[in-house]
Parts: C-alpha cells; sequence; structure tokens
C-alpha cells in the first residue's frame, strides 16, 4: 500500500508479489528498518539451507544479508567436497523469519510442496579484496563472488558463491526466442580446507534428510503438516500438537 516515504525500496517486494499469504502459511516478513544494522555487532549472520520439495526437489540456501535472507536454488545441494560444483540461482530475497518456515505449501500456491530445515547455523563473511582487506559481504556479492565460513550442525567451512552467468536484464525488443535462459547462474562450491571431505559422500540425499528443527523427513512433514509449528503466525503459542521445536 502506497506509503509516502518510499525512499527505501522494499526488497521483499517481489517475494510478496508473488504469494497469497491467505492461502500460505509462509512468514509474510516485517518490512527491514532502514537504518538500523540487521544484525546486532554481536551476532553473527545466519544462514540456512532449506529442502523443499515442490515441482522439482531442490535445496534453498539462503544468507542473512542487510535484513533478508539473500537466497539462491541449488538443485543438488551443497557438498562438502570441493571437487563439486553446484549449480545456485537466485531466487527472491525472503524474509528473516523464513530462517525457520517448515511445513507445506498448498499445491496450486507458488513453490507449492514441503519444506523443511536441513540446517542452520551462523556464518563468517570471508570476502577480501587483492591487498587482502575485508569486503563488505553485500558488495561482494554485487560483485558476483563471496567466500564464507559456515557453523551449522551440518555444513562447516568456508564455501564460495561466485557468479558465471548474468541475468539477461535486456528490457528492449524480446528475442521472441523463447529460450528463457535469461536467470542469472552462480555456482556454490566447498572451499578446500579441514572442514572439506572427499569421500564421495558430499551430496546429501533429500528424501532420507532430516531437519534440524523437527528431526523429521520430507515424508513425515507433508503427512502430518497440522504438526508444524509456525512461528509466523499471530498469537503466542499458537504451536498445533506436534513435537515442540528445539
Ligand atoms: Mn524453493
Amino acid at each position: 500500500m502506497g506509503e509516502p516515504s518510499q525512499g527505501d525500496k522494499d526488497t521483499l517486494r517481489a517475494y510478496r508479489d508473488k504469494r497469497r499469504f491467505d492461502r500460505t502459511r509462509e512468514p509474510q516478513g516485517r518490512r527491514p528498518e532502514p537504518d538500523s544494522p540487521s544484525v546486532p555487532s554481536d551476532e553473527r549472520p545466519r544462514f540456512v539451507v532449506q529442502i523443499h520439495d515442490a515441482r522439482t526437489m531442490h535445496f534453498d540456501f539462503r544468507l542473512e544479508v542487510d535484513g533478508v535472507l539473500k537466497s539462491w536454488s541449488v538443485p543438488k545441494g551443497p557438498s562438502t567436497d570441493p571437487h563439486d560444483k553446484r549449480l545456485a540461482v537466485p531466487t527472491e530475497d525472503h524474509p528473516l523469519e523464513y530462517r525457520e518456515f517448515e511445513g507445506v505449501i498448498p499445491a496450486g500456491e507458488y513453490g507449492g510442496g514441503t519444506v523443511i530445515v536441513w540446517d542452520h547455523g551462523t556464518y563468517r563473511p570471508m570476502s577480501h579484496d587483492r591487498r587482502k582487506r575485508p569486503v563488505p559481504f553485500a558488495a561482494s556479492l554485487e560483485r558476483g563472488h563471496a567466500t564464507f565460513w559456515l557453523d551449522g550442525d551440518k555444513l562447516h567451512g568456508g564455501y564460495a558463491l561466485t557468479r558465471f552467468r548474468d541475468a539477461d536484464t535486456d528490457g528492449g525488443g524480446d528475442g521472441g526466442g523463447g529460450g528463457g535462459r535469461g536467470k542469472a547462474a552462480w555456482l556454490l562450491v566447498k572451499t578446500a580446507d579441514g572442514r572439506a571431505r572427499e569421500d564421495g559422500h558430499g551430496t546429501p540425499d533429500p528424501r532420507r534428510a532430516r531437519s534440524v528443527r523437527s528431526g523429521r523427513t520430507l515424508r513425515q512433514v507433508a503427512e502430518h503438516p497440522e504438526a508444524t509449528w509456525h512461528s509466523d503466525r499471530s498469537g503466542r503459542g499458537q504451536r498445533a500438537s506436534g513435537p515442540p521445536e528445539g
């Protein structure tokens, strides 16, 4: 709804535009406060990796940056093996509350399917310029190469996200080609460090994976979505039956 002061851009607009919140229980998200740092200086920014059994199974890799979750869809999921280059396709910024989202998005809605929180934790930006000076993380992402250290329950150590194809922002006459390959594309790669594993077991099996929040598999969440905690709903304690989260 048009508010007079629109100096700050609403980075969650695309997120909200895609969803009907009377039908999906995904969080609507608060508007990030323009001038307040999103992360208190004594806290590290957080990350989450969700598994999303939608039209196609994929992982959603999200990093907290400037009050939102920068997001990539990673079809095969992150690997612990530095030899694996995982395609990561940027998706719209998500609200911070999405970190906790686990449940079923109704069929027919955007992203319809089951979501579990596969991993979560904090990360440390590690991007440096050529003189080894730290580069602000958002700036490194804008330039298309960011390195960071993950401290999750499952994922540990250094990772790099590198853009190898820019979005086709050609707003002019459409090529009419219908190729539709206009999306930016990145690679998510494990850094060769002490937390790397090269034993060939670097790729998680999404159907057997369990949520770090509830211990449940995709199938278990799909069968009993009512047992899912929806932190976005108003009213404290609107906890449906089901296991308490950790
Ligand atoms: Mn997704």
